[in-house]
């Protein structure tokens, strides 16, 4: 086992007599979580990935080729504010001056990994795409559809796209008595108008979204019409998020001239969708039915490392994993028969992949 430049976590079974040439099936998830958050999103992936390995040796079985078990370091970010912090390094994906970025308590990343005894500079630990066969993510679905409907286990058909961003809305901040309803430029009505835009946008475009999350109004006081508002931006779908965005921009736009407000978008970041790997999707579902379940495949609403890996071009797949009680919560749930599933039809498309 090794820890890389930017503390992603791996483990590799060499086959016997391989030189190390040949491509790795990389299989694994992340172990980090979001403040207050369940024990199953990410870790359970891990788990899996493990279990299927030992399953698949204890079986007398080898491998043919090379496996690495991976477990991503920070994707969630909640502690510097760069998801997918480690697949993002790994596969080059890391937004610019990464490194730099500080959490609350002004530690920068670089700070951090130094602290570990890394060196700091996490972008030393990307991998040459093409020294990986394929990467496989087991994860707990998060969200309803496969308790729905009774089943344990899903395969994934797209990581939706996702463009975060921060609209910032400018009007005049005047006396809340003196001043006409004529003749105000209120930064937080203008922004209210543009939320609720936001939301009728992303409504009925398949399975489209848009959020805004959080809002924050200068100067802030009773007495005082709002000079300034800024909020979130969360846009995401699989398919035709390009067409949502700019929808969402004319209609800041509009909003703003109409209200003689200004408006301006800063773009945080901008993953575009991942349709994932035919091949692999094939294989999951294959993987599923040997141990007897019908996979449905499923959209992925929630951002995941297997993303990175799919858009660097490593043929990717992801298999769900049913869960209850939401997600990001300590309520997050997944029982241990579907754990169990999981890992036998991992360790099929192992076995399909690897020996
Ligand atoms: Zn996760």
């Amino acid at each position: 086992m090794r820890r890389d430049a930017a503390a992603n976590l791996w483990a590799h079974f060499e086959p016997a007599g391989s030189e190390g040439r040949s491509p790795s099936t990389v299989v694994g998830s992340h172990l980090d979580s979001v403040p207050e958050g369940g024990r199953f999103d990410g870790a359970l992936g891990v788990l899996c990935a493990v279990e299927a390995v030992d399953a698949i040796l204890d079986a007398g079985a080898r491998f043919r080729r090379p496996v690495e078990i991976v477990a991503w370091a920070d994707e969630e970010g909640a502690r510097f504010g760069i998801g997918l912090f480690g697949s993002c390094a790994a596969f080059g994906r890391l937004p610019d001056r990464a490194l730099e970025r500080r959490d609350r308590d002004g530690v920068s990343i670089a700070e951090a990994l130094r602290a570990l005894g890394e060196r700091g500079d996490a972008t030393t630990a990307r991998r040459d795409p093409k020294e990986l066969a394929a990467y496989i993510e087991p994860h707990i679905e998060q969200g309803p559809r496969l308790a729905d409907r009774g089943l344990p286990l899903g395969l994934v058909s797209d990581i939706v796209g996702i463009l975060h961003g921060r609209v910032t809305v400018g009007g005049r901040a005047d006396h809340a008595g003196a001043t006409t309803m004529t003749a105000r430029a209120d930064a937080l009505a203008g922004a209210s108008e543009m939320v609720l835009a936001i939301e009728a946008l992303a409504k009925g475009r398949g399975d489209a979204v848009g959020t805004v999350g959080e809002i924050a109004v200068r100067p802030g006081a009773k007495n005082v019409v709002p000079g300034e508002c800024v909020f979130s931006l969360d846009l995401r779908a699989a398919r035709g998020l390009d067409d949502l965005v700019r929808d969402v921009r004319a209609a800041i736009r509009r909003i703003g001239d109409a209200r003689r407000v200004t408006s301006s978008i800063d773009v945080l970041a901008n993953v575009p969708a991942a349709p994932l790997d035919a091949g692999m999707r094939d294989l999951m579902r294959r993987a599923a039915k040997s141990v007897g379940v019908d996979a449905p495949e499923l959209v992925s609403g929630a951002g995941h490392d297997a993303m990175n890996a799919q858009l660097a071009g490593v043929p990717t797949g992801m298999l769900f994993i049913r869960s209850t009680g939401g997600s990001h919560t300590p309520r997050e749930s997944a029982t241990v028969d579907d754990a169990a599933l999981a890992a036998d039809a991992l360790a099929f498309a192992l076995r399909e992949l690897a020996c």
